[in-house]
């Protein structure tokens, strides 16, 4: 492989660039137009415009992707996560012209993309599943009997869904026809599939994922979890790795469990899956992503493996080196996804200029980021400007790293959730590890931002009392007898 060519945009393009860069791989960076000066595209061997703004036009036009891919003689694309990523048309496109595509096969992906095929191809290797329908329903007076009989509340999910959109609760019967046609009219017009399903809503779970890594030879291997239950919207917003509730035991069962869901699609690459966990540690299967995570870093700092590498490993048909009994944890690590998000304002996306921006720096401080100051954050796509990682050699180091690098970031311009975070590592719910999926609900109000960082408030207040006196000295009448200005 001697040219990769990254389809995807910001931190991502950028993370997968760095590992192909050592590798000594040439890069090839795509954009749109208004991403002509990003990071990504400066950083990239050569890099071509493929587009406007809108990710249909750009990011998500897979023909002239490839296209371009063709005319430069690239050896691979990655996909990177979003976008294109989960294409099975896609990732069968680019085989057939000739390149190779760092994921698995378009068969894993279709199997996978689809949260009711995936659960019908693992149903034979006996791992738990949400109670809860197998079958896509359309009809409400039989989905209502199977809700009852599920018990409510129910969450009424399309099965093309993700991203956290396409699901709905329902707690009672009253609300049930309602809810379900918007389901199916949300999912028909998000997805373009209006299969939808009944899963039993589980009271306060944890969600727990964990990485898997699969050749082409049938090997494989898991590198534990990662636990990612501080969403906002059904997204994640925090990760860690490990969780702090897992066994060994139970985390060796789940991995097994995992590497089994790998071989139900016949997996290669880098997967995650997904699941969910009870009070009683009771782990419930809840889908697969078929691509590298977003928070796929955690997993790097605490195992030392470099996951794009090892996608590109597998993708040039090496046999995995790794193995399941030299792999261990080292250490803890926290990811914080810094959203240009308002967290006063319902985390609603923060357009506008970064007019400052300074990132942490430590030696357990990890920074994927894919902005810089100057740049305006696009609407056209999802508003993630960077992933704040850290490292420590238990769970109490690493929030302490992590306070300090929120601490020492600095972004202007626009709001972030990089305040939020700093509520959420120093909440007691979060540091006594007792959480759930429902921790942004129960426990965080815009009002509490403020109130959570006495440091900032102090020196707020010493700065007031310093620009006060300045102020004082600057109103006091100068002298102007002289000036020309007064003549
Ligand atoms: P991860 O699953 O990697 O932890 P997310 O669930 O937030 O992270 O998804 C990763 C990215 O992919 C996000 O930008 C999200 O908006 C996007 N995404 C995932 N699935 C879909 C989908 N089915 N349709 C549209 N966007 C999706
Ligand atoms: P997506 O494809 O959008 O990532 P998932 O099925 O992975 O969808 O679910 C995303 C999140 O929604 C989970 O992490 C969890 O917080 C919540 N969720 C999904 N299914 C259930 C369920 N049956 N009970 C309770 N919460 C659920
Ligand atoms: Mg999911």
């Amino acid at each position: 492989m001697k040219k990769l060519l990254i389809a995807n945009r910001g931190e991502i393009a950028l993370r997968i660039m760095r590992t192909a860069h050592e590798m000594g791989i040439r890069t090839v960076a795509v954009f749109s137009e208004i991403d002509r000066n990003a990071p990504h595209v400066r950083f990239a061997d050569e890099a071509v415009c493929i587009g406007p703004n809108p990710s249909a036009q750009s990011y998500l036009n897979g023909e002239r992707i490839i296209g371009l891919a063709r005319e430069l003689q690239v050896d691979a694309i990655h996909p990177g996560y979003g976008f294109l990523s989960e294409n099975a048309a896609f990732a069968r496109a680019v085989e057939e012209a000739g390149i190779t595509f760092i994921g698995p096969t378009p068969f894993s992906i279709e199997i996978m993309g689809s949260k009711l095929a995936a659960k019908a191809a693992v149903k034979e290797y006996d791992i738990p599943m949400v109670p809860g329908l197998d079958e896509a329903i359309s009809n409400i007076e039989e989905a209502k009997a199977a809700a009852r009989q599920i018990g409510f509340p129910v969450l009424i999910k399309a099965s093309a869904g993700g991203g956290g959109k396409g699901m709905r609760i329902v707690e009672a019967e009253a609300a049930f026809e309602e809810q379900m046609q918007r389901a199916i009219s949300e999912a028909t017009s998000a997805f373009g599939d209006g299969s939808v399903f009944l899963e039993k809503y589980i009271a306060s779970p944890r969600h727990i994922e964990i990485q898997v890594l699969a050749d082409q030879f049938g090997n494989a291997v898991h590198l534990f979890e990662r636990e990612c239950s501080i969403q906002r919207r059904h997204q994640k917003v925090v990760e860690e790795a490990p969780s702090s509730i897992l066994t060994p035991e139970i985390r060796e069962k789940m991995g097994q469990d995992a590497i089994k869901v790998a071989k139900a699609c016949n997996y290669r690459g880098a997967g995650t899956v997904e699941f969910l966990v009870d009070g009683e540690l009771n782990y419930y299967f809840l889908e697969m992503n078929t691509r590298l995570q977003v928070e796929h870093p955690v997993t790097e700092m605490i195992s030392g493996v470099d996951l794009v590498e090892q996608q590109i490993r597998i993708a040039l048909g090496e046999p995995l080196s790794l193995r399941q009994e030299s792999l261990a944890i080292k250490g803890h690590a926290i990811e914080l996804r810094v959203y240009a998000e308002d967290p006063h304002n319902n985390f609603l996306p923060s357009i506008g200029t970064i007019t400052r921006y300074r990132r942490p720096k430590g030696p357990h401080i990890r920074v994927d980021d894919g902005y810089d100051a100057g740049m305006a954050i696009p609407i056209y796509y999802d508003p993630m400007i960077a992933k704040l990682i850290t490292w420590g050699v238990n769970r109490d180091a690493a929030i302490q790293q992590m306070l300090e690098a929120i601490e020492q970031y600095e972004i202007e311009g626009v709001a972030t959730t990089l305040p939020f975070g700093r509520f959420v590592l120093e909440h007691e719910a979060f540091t006594s590890g007792q959480f759930d999926t429902h921790f942004v609900q129960k426990y965080f109000n815009p009002e509490k931002l403020e109130e959570t960082n006495p440091v900032s408030a102090e020196i707020a207040a010493q700065l007031a009392v310093k620009l006060y006196g300045d102020f004082q000295r600057v109103l006091k009448a100068p002298d102007v007898s002289g000036s020309k200005w007064k003549r």
